[in-house]
C-alpha cells in the first residue's frame, strides 16, 4: 500500500488556514508585500472558481516570486510560531501516531500539496512529526526563485505528479477538498455518481479515497488504512 496525502485541513485542523495565508496573517511582511499579494489575488482568484488550473498555476508562480523577493522564508519558524498562538496551523490530533503507524508498516507517504515546500517542511520540525526516507512531500518552493513558464501545484492539477506504476499499486488517496482527488480519479478512473454529493463531514467509503472532514479524526484514519 502507499498513502497520497494532501496537507492543509488532512494533516492540520480543519479550521487551520492555508500555508499561503499564513504568510499573509502573520502581518510579519512589509506593506508593499501585502499590497502586491492582494493585487495578484484581485487580478487572479477567479481563475481558481472557474477551475482554469493553468492560471492558477501561474498565479501562484508570481506568488512565490515575490516571496522570495521579500525573503519571507527567513521568516518562517516565526510565521508558524505566531499560527500556533492564532490556533490557525495545527496538526491533527492522532497525526504523530498516524505516521508512526505507517512507518513501522512499511507504508510510503507521499504529501502532494498546492501550499508552500518550506511552510510544510517547518511544520514537521516544529510538531517533531518523524520522518523517514519512505515520506516524501512534493509542494510548491519558495527557494530557489521561481522561473516564468515553470508550472506550480495548484489544487485542481494535483494530478499531474501522479505518474502510474508499472506494477498494479494499491493507493489511498486521502484529503479534505475535491481537488485532492484528481489523483484518485487519474489512479482509479472518474467515479461518477459515487462522488455527486459527497459529503466530507465522514470518513467515505470509495476504493482508494479516504476523506477527512471535519468531525473525523486521525483515530479513525488510522483505524481504517491501517487495519488493511
Ligand atoms: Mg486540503
Amino acid at each position: 500500500m502507499k498513502i497520497i496525502a494532501d496537507f492543509s485541513k488532512t494533516f492540520t485542523t480543519p479550521t487551520s488556514k492555508s500555508t499561503w495565508s499564513s504568510f499573509y496573517n502573520s502581518w510579519l511582511f512589509p506593506a508593499e508585500y501585502m499590497t502586491e499579494r492582494d493585487r495578484l489575488y484581485e487580478l487572479n482568484y477567479h481563475y481558481e472558481t472557474a477551475g482554469n488550473w493553468s492560471e492558477v498555476s501561474r498565479w501562484f508562480g508570481e506568488h512565490l516570486a515575490l516571496m522570495h523577493r521579500f525573503e519571507v522564508t527567513e521568516h518562517v519558524r516565526e510565521v508558524l510560531d505566531i499560527c500556533e498562538s492564532a490556533g490557525t496551523l495545527l496538526p491533527r490530533e492522532w497525526l504523530h501516531e498516524f505516521l508512526d503507524a505507517c512507518i513501522s508498516r512499511g507504508i510510503p507517504i507521499q504529501i502532494v500539496s498546492s501550499g508552500i515546500t518550506e511552510l510544510i517542511e517547518w511544520f514537521w520540525q516544529k510538531y517533531d512529526l518523524p520522518r523517514h526516507e519512505s515520506i516524501s512531500i512534493v509542494a510548491n518552493p519558495i527557494e530557489p526563485v521561481w522561473i516564468p513558464g515553470v508550472p506550480t501545484l495548484a489544487p485542481g492539477s494535483k494530478f499531474e505528479v501522479y505518474t502510474p506504476d508499472t506494477d498494479s499499486e494499491d493507493i489511498v488517496v486521502i484529503g479534505d477538498a475535491h481537488g485532492d482527488f484528481s489523483i484518485a480519479w487519474a489512479i482509479y478512473g472518474w467515479p461518477g455518481a459515487k462522488f455527486r454529493g459527497f459529503s466530507f463531514s465522514d470518513v467515505e467509503a470509495y476504493p482508494g479515497v479516504v476523506a477527512l472532514g471535519k468531525n473525523v479524526g486521525m483515530e479513525t484514519l488510522s483505524a481504517r488504512i491501517l487495519r488493511s
